[in-house]
């Protein structure tokens, strides 16, 4: 079987994949081999987690999301997403500061490498990082904690020091989001480029070179109708959305409701890296974005957006384009 990456432009050269279902399993795996490397749900588009020698998948070792709440802090199996992560966090009351726009990638691949959300006070995702488990190379298993002298160096490694089991993040309160989508921001309006990404929890750009969009997400209201000049996106939800605007809308897809579009039929669970799996686009449309987040938000994102009832950490679209 070739194993690809979600776009199909990087294929896996490991002599052999393996899926241990328990830590001594893994252990004893690691100690046998000579040259091996984990990957997450294999999202990443180089072959920063190929090796020649054995692959690691944890997909079938038990699942891990143990919430300690008087801590404020969830310990979680490596190879669970954001997508399954986030909304345990928020029965619990719990949020993450942040997330990425990829809600089908693992915490350990996204920590591993440094992964980012949008947003200028926001920091990377392995800053939640406050202890690591992890395999290293002759089979022994090593907690690693913050203020640990090896610590800050082993989060990001790039899954070069070992198979990293589980991980503990530092949560926060839940809190609750709105996502607004505006088009028409000029090249002039740029000029307050600084400001304009100030503006929110996360701001993001796409640009086509003509028309500029904002995805523009906050807690407290817009009041300003015509934000740096720019004005409520329009149309039906597909149409709204940055990268799938080329994709003519189904005559469905005008209803926000969870399912009725391409977007948000592509199942937030990872799939598996094998196929080409994953997205090849991390968007998907506003409306539908908010309805897959929170069953109560089933309203246009397009004008004045209510509040997504679910997490903070939500806020990035949960959702793959097909
Ligand atoms: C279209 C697209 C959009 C993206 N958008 C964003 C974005 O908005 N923000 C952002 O920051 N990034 C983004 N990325 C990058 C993405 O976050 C990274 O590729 C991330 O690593 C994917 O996680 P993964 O679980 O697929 O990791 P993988 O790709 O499977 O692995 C990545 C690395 O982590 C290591 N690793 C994985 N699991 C383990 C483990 N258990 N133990 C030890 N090491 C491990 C691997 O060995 C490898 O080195 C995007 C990528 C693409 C292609």
């Amino acid at each position: 079987m070739t194993l690809t990456n979600w776009a199909g432009n990087t294929t896996f050269h490991a002599k052999e994949v393996h899926h241990p279902t328990s830590l001594d399993e893994l252990r004893r795996l690691v100690a046998g081999s000579s040259s091996v490397r984990a990957l997450g749900s294999g999202h990443s588009f180089n072959h920063v987690a190929d090796t020649a020698g054995d692959l690691v998948v944890l997909d079938r070792m038990p699942e891990l999301v143990e919430i300690d709440s008087a801590a404020a802090k969830v310990r979680v199996g490596a190879r669970t997403t954001y997508a399954r992560l986030a909304p345990l966090l928020h029965q619990a009351g719990f949020a993450l500061a942040n997330m990425a726009s990829l809600p089908h990638i693992s915490v350990a691949g996204s920590v591993a490498t440094g992964t980012h959300g949008s947003g200028v006070t926001q920091p990377g995702l392995a800053a939640a990082v406050s202890s690591i488990d992890l395999v290293t190379a002759d089979g022994s298993a090593l907690t690693l904690s913050r203020g640990d002298a090896d610590f800050a160096g082993a989060v990001v490694s790039l899954g070069a020091l070992g198979v990293v089991t589980s991980l503990t993040l530092d949560l926060v309160p839940a809190f609750e989001l709105r996502q607004y989508v505006r088009e028409g921001l000029t090249q002039d309006a740029l000029a307050d480029f600084e400001a304009i990404m100030a503006s929110g929890y996360s701001v993001s750009l796409f640009t086509d070179f003509r028309d500029t969009r904002v995805w523009l997400k906050r807690e407290d209201e817009l009041t300003s109708p015509d934000w740096y000049g720019t004005s409520p996106a329009d149309g039906p939800p597909a149409t709204r959305c940055p990268r799938c605007r080329p994709t003519p809308a189904p005559a469905s897809s005008a209803s926000p409701a969870p399912g009725t579009t391409g977007c948000r039929t592509s199942a937030p669970t990872p799939r598996p890296a094998a196929r080409a799996t994953s997205c090849s686009r991390s968007c998907c449309c506003p409306g539908s974005t908010r309805s897959r987040r929170c069953a109560s938000c089933s309203r246009s994102a397009s004008a004045s957006a209510r509040p997504c009832r679910s997490p903070r950490s939500a806020r990035s679209p949960p959702t793959t384009c097909g």
